[in-house]
């Protein structure tokens, strides 16, 4: 479990008030190694969550770069704790997503970096995502 210092550090680190459903939200994300639904958020915090308090959280973490969305090939918006090094301004998901076709986690594979990618003249990219799909090192054991 991620130890509360590391939570109120990181709100800290990022200039946000700490409220006990940041804390709660912010603790999910952190325990869980693949990244979750806003629905899997809800149903791991439970009840004393309501709906609309807990997207306007994942907005405004995600706003100031605590966490990153995770894009999938299914409508699913998932979130994952960004590591340490990510800030709101200098925000550029960085690194390979991985889906498992066994068990449907996606995990971040943050020691993985999104090679490096040459766009013909004229093209700007602003944000990038990179998913591969396999097999899991879990549902491989
Ligand atoms: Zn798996
Ligand atoms: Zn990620």
């Amino acid at each position: 479990m991620a130890s509360s210092d590391r939570i109120s550090q990181t709100l800290v680190r990022h200039e946000l008030r700490q409220t006990p459903v940041r804390r709660a939200v912010l603790q999910t994300l952190l325990d869980s190694s693949f990244a979750l639904s806003g629905n899997e958020i809800e149903q791991k915090i439970g009840s004393e969550i309501d709906r609309i308090t807990l997207y306007r959280t994942l907005k405004t973490f995600e706003e100031s770069g605590l966490i990153h969305r995770v894009i999938d090939t299914s409508d699913t918006v998932r979130y994952a704790a960004c590591s340490i090094e990510c800030s709101a301004h200098e925000h550029f998901d960085n690194h390979v997503h991985f889906k498992c076709t066994n068990c449907q986690h996606i995990y971040c594979l943050n020691q993985v970096a999104i090679p490096a990618v040459t766009l013909p003249a004229k093209f700007e990219a602003k944000t990038r995502d990179y998913l591969l799909a396999g097999v899991c090192r879990e549902c491989q054991e």
